[in-house]
């Protein structure tokens, strides 16, 4: 069993997943549609509702998961099962001479529900599902107990009832545990394709360039790429969550400085080249491992790179395990030359006193902020301020994710010094962006304009 179920980007559900619970959903509409008609036939109508209430809410989840809120449905799904299962147990499925109680068999599917869920996001609100429905089932296992008010369904119909019920319950456990299976399955075999990835030179570094305010190159970002040989593209946001998890980030992330510093090894001899910084991002856990300062500090002496022109980019959790050790660490570094930026500025902690304390010379404004900045007049003025903050601390900004004219014009009126965005480039690999920069490095000398226009990289 894996110690957490990661998701896509953003804990997004993968597409079997969404499937799975459109279906499980659908089963359940169907299922009690029958149950409905067959309890308005013989007019009982408080059971016909109580059908009713389980039709409605496999629609409202099965409605939230096509709106792309599969989280929201998961929750609304396991707070509504639990207490309807119990309010069921309770009111109509009490125990007679004849025949047992069924209905809490589904207790355990729902605990399983949400022990999946518990692995894909850890929240102590899963856990007080989990806590809730194992509890009930034990309770409903262990005795008769009704209220005075309960309206027990006959014997007839529980005749049936039970053995429909008591199937339904057991093949939703398995689907559940079927579920938790394939999907830790499907991690641990991308985790050993990763391991095989490294190996076969299946991962490559793509560059974005960075422009300064005039549009010229300043610099770039090397983000990793991974061709599956069967499954094609995957991106970043997919495997690395899944590399941190298994431990394999200290691979990857020193295959990422090596391939960085080897890059701008040959930059080094291309005058179109040899002035632009490289930056590299750097996870936490792999910033966090002891030695990490020494083993930059080897690949650029091997590589025998200029350390001003490598930067590093970590973000806000960098600091999860205490502040001191990281800004020692990055002292270290900085000693030596290099640089640091904080990529995704205002998605993490944020906080003003760590912003103060580590040794950064970058803020990059994440691009959710960009995007935001022309759809509200909040969404402006919360821009203006991190950008003001910036200045103040006297750090270089840059704003990321710039994909329009209007966004870019805007933070130039910001006052940010630097810009990255699918506008003035998207991520390409080394020889393209090698003859982009070379291209614009001549229409520049060509043209009397003064800021040239973004060209085939760009396609804002
Ligand atoms: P990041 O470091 O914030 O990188 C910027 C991401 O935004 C990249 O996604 C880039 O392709 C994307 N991007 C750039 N401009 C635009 C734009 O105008 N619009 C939109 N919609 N997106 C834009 P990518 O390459 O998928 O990388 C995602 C994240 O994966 C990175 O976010 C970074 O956190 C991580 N990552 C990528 N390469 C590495 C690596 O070598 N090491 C580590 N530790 N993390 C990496
Ligand atoms: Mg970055
Ligand atoms: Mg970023």
């Amino acid at each position: 069993m894996p110690t957490t179920l990661q998701a896509t980007p953003g804990n997004k559900p993968s597409q079997r997943l969404r499937f799975a619970y459109k279906g499980a959903s659908l089963s359940l509409l169907i299922f009690s549609l029958g149950w409905f008609v067959y309890f308005a036939s013989i007019q009982n109508w408080p059971l016909a509702c109580a059908d009713l209430c389980i039709i409605v809410l496999g629609g409202i989840g099965w409605l939230l998961v096509r709106r792309n809120q599969f989280d929201v449905a998961l929750m609304v799904s396991e707070v509504a099962f639990l207490a309807f299962t119990v309010a069921f147990c309770l009111v109509f499925d009490v125990p007679s001479e004849a025949h047992p109680r069924v209905s809490h068999l589904f207790l355990p599917a729902i605990a399983l529900m949400a022990y999946f869920n518990y692995l894909r996001t850890r929240s102590p609100f899963q856990l007080l599902v989990i806590a809730g429905s194992l509890l009930s089932f034990i309770f409903f296992s262990s005795t008769k107990f009704a209220p005075s008010f309960a309206l027990s369904i006959p014997d007839d119909i529980r005749h049936v009832g039970i053995w429909i019920n008591s199937t339904l319950a057991t093949a939703m456990l398995c689907g559940g545990v079927y579920a938790i299976h394939r999907e830790s399955s499907g991690q641990s075999q991308l985790s050993r394709a990763l391991r095989t990835a490294v190996r076969n030179d299946e991962l490559e570094l793509h560059f974005q360039p960075q422009v300064d305010h005039a549009q010229k190159i300043v610099g770039a970002e090397a983000l990793l790429r991974w061709t599956h040989p069967r499954r094609g593209n995957i991106s970043p946001g997919e495997f690395i969550p899944v590399a941190e998890e298994c431990g394999l980030m200290p691979l990857i992330g020193g295959w990422v400085l090596k391939e960085a510093c080897r890059t701008l090894a040959t930059w080094k001899h291309d005058p179109a080249l040899s002035e632009l910084t490289l930056a590299v991002n750097v996870s936490a856990n792999q910033f966090n491992l002891e030695g990490f300062e020494q083993s930059v500090l080897e690949t650029v002496a091997l590589y025998g790179v200029d350390p001003g022109k490598l930067k590093l980019e970590l973000t806000e959790t960098v600091i999860i395990s205490g502040v001191e050790p990281v800004v020692a660490k990055m002292n270290t570094l900085r000693a030596a030359g290099i640089e640091f930026a904080l990529d995704d500025f205002g998605t993490g902690y944020s906080s003003l006193s760590y912003l103060r304390q580590l040794p950064v010379s970058q803020l990059k404004i994440d691009r959710s902020f960009v995007k935001e900045s022309l759809e509200s007049p909040s969404g402006a003025s919360l821009i203006r301020s991190i950008v003001r903050m910036g200045l103040e601390l006297e750090l270089s900004v840059l704003a990321e994710g710039i994909e329009t004219v209007p966004q870019h014009l805007f933070l130039l009126d910001c006052g940010c010094h630097e810009f990255q965005g699918y506008h003035f480039g998207r991520p390409v690999p080394e020889h393209v962006f090698r003859t982009e920069v070379a291209t614009r490095m001549r229409t520049t000398q060509n043209s009397s304009r003064p800021a040239p226009e973004p060209r085939s990289v760009a396609t804002g």
